[in-house]
């Protein structure tokens, strides 16, 4: 038999709209699984009519093509994933292929179509003839199977490409969006709850490279409550492959608010806090952009007058990609990325130490700012700020303090 192997195919998505950009986001794209693929074995990747191929090159390689396979997955910029086998451009061959390997690639299948691509015009035979023999080769080695044309359980692809054909079924959905590192640089304010990953990863999807900044209150909040923070940067490391978090202590803060400030404006005063020293670390790492995942309404500091009096401190755009979406909606995107369950590990927040009772929802800047001038806001901004420590997470390796 003249299979040489099995390839994964990776789809392009909106990058095939790109005008003059596209080929530094192909190349993006490419580096990114070169670097993935280098941790997993020997495989040679390169482009051709707006597919990567990904071809393992050892042994090793190929028993690790599902590894290989889920960190494509993982890479922005690639809407589809598929397993082909590749083989010689001939129909006997093609034949072969297929009926030695969709029986165990269609089980459990009611219903199929083959659609087939010829982008070589030399091949003897037209696609709907390439359609038809391949149709005819799965019912007669499939049981139970059906042509379904108009509304097929699974698709079985053959293209004749310029060297091979490669024969696939059962495309996989790749991470979409455009590629890391196409669209800037923000900071992502990241808590230990559910929102604040999910935040992230979109604005990533988007093209956004993330720094992470982490606002603790040792002892009113524990080491676990910072190991579950790091544990979330490294799954979104699946996508990013590495990620800094800047941890940054707000206890003394808070000690002084509880024991100078009316309760009732904590939790405003604590997020303009975050909000001066997320400013000043943006600009030190040259940040365009702060991101949150804030949720219009969600709870008192969501408010559209609370989201002001923060707001408003800043000089560069907050992005908050989850103003729209309800809890619900968040959860499904927590759980597809694969923090849910991390986030849901009861730690606490800084912001649940010395929550009001009765926290302002309609609150007026002039009286927040006079709540704030009982302390000196500088001064406290600046010892905070020192406190500052920079974890580095990877998705391969261990977590690294830096100086
Ligand atoms: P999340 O689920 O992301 O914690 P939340 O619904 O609990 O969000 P808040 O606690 O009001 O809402 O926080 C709103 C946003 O502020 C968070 O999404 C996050 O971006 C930021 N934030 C809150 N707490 C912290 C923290 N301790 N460190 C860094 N950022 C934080
Ligand atoms: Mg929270």
């Amino acid at each position: 038999m003249s299979i040489r192997k099995e390839v994964i195919l990776c789809k392009y998505g909106e990058v095939i709209l790109k005008g003059g950009n596209r080929a530094d986001f192909e190349a993006k794209m490419l580096k990114q699984l070169r670097q993935r693929a280098r941790r997993i074995g020997n495989y040679k990747i390169y482009y051709s009519q707006s597919t990567v191929y990904i071809e393992p090159l050892d042994e090793e390689s190929i028993e690790r093509i599902e590894d290989m396979t889920w960190q494509a997955k993982h890479v922005f910029g690639f809407v589809g994933v598929s397993r082909a086998f590749a083989c010689e451009k001939n129909i006997d061959t093609i034949i072969s292929v297929v009926k030695e390997y969709m029986p165990e690639k269609l089980k459990g299948y009611k219903t199929f179509k083959v659609e087939s691509k010829r982008s070589d015009k030399r091949f003897p035979m037209t696609s709907p003839e390439i359609s038809g023999e391949v149709g005819g080769a799965i019912l007669s080695c499939v049981r139970g199977i059906k042509v379904d044309v108009r509304n097929p359980e699974i698709i079985v692809h053959v293209e004749i490409r310029e060297n091979e054909a490669f024969i696939h079924a059962g495309q996989e959905k790749g991470a979409g969006g455009i590629p890391y590192g196409t669209s800037g640089h923000g900071l992502l304010l990241l808590s230990g709850g559910i929102d604040s990953p999910v935040a992230g990863f979109m604005m990533a999807k988007r093209g956004v490279t993330l720094e992470c900044v982490h606002f603790e209150s040792f002892p009113y909040t524990s080491e676990r409550a910072k190991e579950k923070v790091l544990e979330l940067a490294k799954i979104l490391c699946d996508y990013t492959m590495r990620v800094r978090v800047h941890v940054i202590s707000l206890t003394e803060i808070q000690e002084l608010l509880r024991d100078n400030c009316d309760e009732d404006y904590f939790t405003l005063l604590l997020r303009r806090y975050m909000m001066a020293l997320s400013l000043r670390l943006a600009h030190e790492l040259h940040c365009e952009a702060i991101i949150t995942g804030e949720s219009l309404g969600q709870v008192a500091s969501q408010t559209m007058k609370a989201i002001h009096v923060v707001n408003e401190m800043a000089d560069i755009p907050i992005y908050r990609p989850l103003i729209g979406m309800d809890k619900g909606e968040i959860i499904e995107v927590s759980r597809k990325i694969g923090t849910f369950d991390t986030s849901i590990l009861p730690y606490e927040d800084c912001c649940t130490v010395f929550t009001p009772r009765h926290p302002k929802t309609r609150p007026e800047l002039s009286e927040v700012i006079e709540q704030q001038n009982r302390l000196n806001f500088d001064e406290l901004v600046d010892k905070a700020y020192s406190t500052k420590q920079i974890i580095v997470v990877k998705q391969f390796g261990e977590n690294k303090t830096e100086e």
